[in-house]
């Protein structure tokens, strides 16, 4: 007599199963939503704060991710642009009030969609589907992993190596480098990435990414003062070759 035999279903096509993550703090909203998510053949992770909901993010790669605007530890705007510097996973927001819409849409952050509570399960799967569907058809998922000569930088893992040696980098400089990494070939002014890195409550001004570019040069290029990969943009600012 075999338990599991009952109650485990035939495999879905493992690949095709598209895994989306709950960041919500709400316990009975995160069992409605996995519940609903799942009866729909997706895959749910789920996390209660802000925190853990960045790095189960940074960890897993979701295909999607469903957050809550107001969270404990870490706001989701904050969230949603920490992730937005490393990923283009989609993100649909979802908030407690209407006027919370104006934040979330206003400052672009990069949320895909949003979702005024409360709100329908039909309503909330619809959304994750066509937003799932907008992702595939656009340039397909970001890299877990970029290698541009002795450098290689694990997007998953948080971790960068140059000559298969570990380089710590501050977490400031490892996001400043994911971002150009994922981006690579495309320049950038100090202010998106200020913008993009750092943030729109952030007053330190462009001297901070020059700062920084030049802390990841003397980590990573075996001569910082000719760089190979993080380079300088004339008349624009930066950006990162392979
Ligand atoms: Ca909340």
């Amino acid at each position: 007599m075999n338990a599991d035999a009952a109650t485990t279903r035939p495999a879905p096509d493992a690949a095709a199963t598209k895994r989306v993550l709950v960041i919500e703090d709400e316990a009975s909203l995160v069992a409605t939503l996995s519940y609903n998510l799942r009866k729909h053949g997706f895959g749910v992770l789920a996390a209660t704060d802000g925190v853990a909901g960045l790095q189960t993010a940074r960890r897993e790669r979701p295909d999607l991710i469903v957050l809550d605007l107001m969270l404990p530890k870490m706001d989701g705007l904050e969230i949603c642009r920490r992730l937005r510097a490393e990923s283009d996973v989609p993100i649909l927001m979802l908030t407690a009030r209407t006027e919370e819409v104006d934040r979330v849409v206003g400052l672009e952050l990069g949320a895909d969609d949003y979702l005024t509570k409360p709100f329908g399960m039909r309503e909330l799967v619809a959304r994750v589907r066509a937003l799932l569907r907008r992702a595939r058809s656009s340039d397909g998922p970001m890299p877990d992993r970029v290698i541009a000569g002795a450098i290689e930088l694990d997007l998953r893992g948080h971790s960068v190596t140059r000559e298969g040696a570990a380089v710590a980098l501050k977490p400031k400089e490892f996001e400043l480098l994911a971002f150009l990494a994922q981006h690579a070939g495309q320049a950038f002014t100090r202010e998106q990435i200020l913008q993009r890195v750092w943030g729109y409550d952030f007053f330190g001004g462009s001297r901070t990414v020059d700062v920084h570019m030049r802390w990841l040069r003397e980590k990573l290029e075996s001569d910082p003062a000719r760089p190979a990969h993080l380079l300088t943009v004339r008349g624009v600012g930066y950006k990162f070759s392979r």
